[in-house]
Parts: C-alpha cells; structure tokens; sequence
C-alpha cells in the first residue's frame, strides 16, 4: 500500500500532537512530510528526529536554533512566507490544519487549488473566505474533510445521504466552562477560571472561545461554508455531556447523529484514513454508564457572541472575516489580561458594527477587512 504523504501545519499545537499520534500508531499508512510550527522548537525537534520530515517550516529567527537536529539546512523554510509554495509540493497528499487563526488562509486555499485533500481543524479560514475555498474545491477536485469534531459529525451523518434531502443541521455545544458560572460573575473572571473547560481539551484560543459560545458562533458560520447551508438551517443546542458530535435533520423528520468519546483522535483519524474507519486505541463509548444525554436551549442573552455570530452569517460578504479577526485581538487581549472576559465580546461587537461590508469580496477585499479589524479592534482596547 502507496503511504499517504502528509503535512501538518502547526504540528506543535494540541490538533498537530493528535494528528502525529494517529500516526503514530499506523506507520504503515502515512509518512509525514511536512511539520510546521512557530516558536516552539523544543518539540518540533523532538518531532523531526521521530517522524523525520522531508521539510519543516518555522519562524525565521528560529531557524538557527534547529541546528544539528539531523535535517540539513537547505529543509528548513520559513512559517510566515513558504507555506503556500510547501502545501501544494509533489510530496504531499493531505494537509492537515492544525494551525489557529487567521495565517492559515494562504496555505489553505493554496492546497485546495492543488487538489490536496485538505483536513481543517482551524475554522478562521473557513469563516474568512469559505465560499472562496469552497468554489476553489469544486474547481481542482480537493476533498475537504473537516477535523473539527461538529463539522466531522455533520460529514459523517452526510455519507450516503442524498444533500437535497437535508433539512437542518443541529451542532451540539457543551455549554464551554461557564455553563454552571452564574452570568452575575463573569466580569470577574480570571483566565485561568475560563481555560477550565470540563469536555475538551484544547489550545488558549479555542477555549476562550468556547466560554463565550464564540466558537459555536464561527462553527455556525463555517458549518454554512463547508456544506452549502442557508443560516436559518444551522441550529445549536446545548448538550453538556457532549458525546453527540453534532446531527442531521432530513426532510422525513429523521435525524442522524454521530455520537463518540470526546477525542480529538477519532475526527483526525477519520479525516485521514476516509473513508476507512481503522481501530482505535480508545476505549468505546459505555452507553449505560453515561445513562441519559440532555439538550438545553442556548441563552442568547448570556452567550451575546452567539446572537451576534447568526447576525453576521446572514449579513456575509466582508462580515465574517471582521468577526474573526476583531475576536481573535479581544481573546488575545484577555489572555495577556489587557481588558476583563465581558470586553471580548463587546468589542468584537462594535468592531462588527463598526465595518463597512463589501458584498462578494475579492480575497484582497477579505485581506483589507481582516487588516481594517485588527486595527479597530486594537484602538478599542487601548481606548
Ligand atoms: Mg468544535
């Protein structure tokens, strides 16, 4: 059996470490050929001597400190400016995006323009620009098979389904680690009261996103993406034990779920080996020992960043990428403890309103608003 050739862009991160050890435990299958990461050349060094790489980008100015790990010079390439040439190489079948945030377009796009299947488990791009990578992947061919664990759930109860029979689509939230706070604390609570997330976990970023309900908000914007949904049909249901990935409502009033342990492993492996479907080493979900799933309505009222999220989903256009970028300046504020947890949402919101939307936007269009936002979001938290 041909190995498949694989990248993983942030290969440091939580997703990337997942991603290597499903690996790991079929070297048979795969062989890595690209690991990327910015500043953590501690691990990346582990890394390359385990799964020696054929290339690895990072930061420029770390190059030098990856001397003498076995790679010669002429492999290293530099994270801010080669990734997209690096996707799109001979020696790469699948791209797995591991990467956060709003960097991980370029070499996006790039890959589906190649025809690589793509793995994302980064949402920004898709909320950025996703009917451009969609439109792009009809275009080459690229498989897009999503990692991130409601998008996997969604494709997974899509398989074998006729799409013009899809109804709705319901993506499950646990709530994040505020669900059992009462709202009359949340201006005083500390980053590491928000980094406690009880189901998942995962990097800074994401988890303050969840404690906001902001990542169910993108999730809502990059479900619409990814599967060609109209707003109105992406619904959210709180579903604390979370051990049902999301669902799928068709026309006949039957629902599909795709229901697992909460392991970041199963949707990568999936995304990696579809469509086979290969053992795990985790033990299966105990049915009887869970007893009873629950489903609540999201408050809208608590959770702001949701309302605002279906907001801008309908309004499209440049609206999406300001969302993300302005979002990913107020979280990075919080965690540096810059402005209180209540700020973030409020400023991404006047970010929002702020914008001057630009109707089917060019990819530099989407470049400008995203730059625009930073910027605004920025000038907020100093004000
Ligand atoms: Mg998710």
């Amino acid at each position: 059996m041909k190995k498949k050739r694989v990248a993983i862009l942030g290969s440091t991160g939580s997703i990337g470490l997942n991603t290597l050890d499903v690996i790991r435990r079929y070297p048979d299958r795969f062989e890595v050929t690209l690991l990327t990461a910015r500043n953590n050349v501690t691990v990346l060094r582990e890394q390359i001597k385990e799964f020696s790489p054929r290339k690895v980008a990072l930061s420029g100015d770390k190059i030098s400190q990856l001397r003498g790990c076995g790679l010669p010079s002429s492999r290293f390439f530099d994270v801010e400016n080669d990734l997209s040439g690096l996707v799109s190489g001979k020696d790469v079948d699948v791209v797995v995006i591991a990467m956060t945030g709003a960097a991980a377009l370029k070499p996006f796009l790039s890959a589906v323009k190649a025809g690589k299947a793509v793995a994302p488990a980064n949402k920004e791009a898709l909320v950025m620009a996703g009917d451009i990578i969609m439109a792009a992947a009809r275009k080459s061919g690229a498989r897009i098979i999503p990692v991130d664990s409601e998008q996997s759930a969604i494709f997974q109860c899509l398989e074998g389904q006729r799409r013009c029979d899809l109804a709705k689509v319901h993506l499950t939230a646990s709530g994040g680690p505020l669900w059992n706070i009462p709202s009359a604390r949340y201006d005083n609570l500390t980053v590491a009261d928000v980094l406690r997330h009880p189901r998942w976990s995962m990097g800074a970023k994401i988890t303050v996103d969840s404690a906001t309900l902001m990542n169910k908000g993108l999730e809502v914007i990059e479900a619409q993406r990814l599967f060609g949904l109209t707003t109105e049909q992406v619904h959210v249901v709180i579903h604390p034990q979370a051990i049902i990935h999301s669902m799928v409502e068709y026309g006949d009033g039957s629902i599909m779920a795709q229901l697992g342990v909460t392991d970041m492993r199963i949707p990568i492996q999936y995304a990696l080996t579809y469509p086979e479907r290969l053992s795990t080493a985790m033990k299966g979900l105990d049915l009887v020992g869970l007893g009873a799933l629950t489903f609540l309505k999201p408050d809208m009222k608590r959770f702001p960043a949701l309302a605002l999220a279906y907001h801008v989903s309908r309004e499209g256009g440049t609206v999406p990428a300001v969302l993300n970028a302005a979002d990913e300046v107020a979280v990075e504020a919080f965690l540096l403890k810059k402005i209180k947890f209540l700020s973030i949402v409020r400023i991404v919101e006047k970010v929002v309103k702020a914008h001057e939307k630009v109707g089917m936007p060019s990819l530099e269009d989407i470049q400008r608003a995203d730059v625009w936002a930073r910027a605004k979001a920025l000038a907020l938290i100093k004000g």
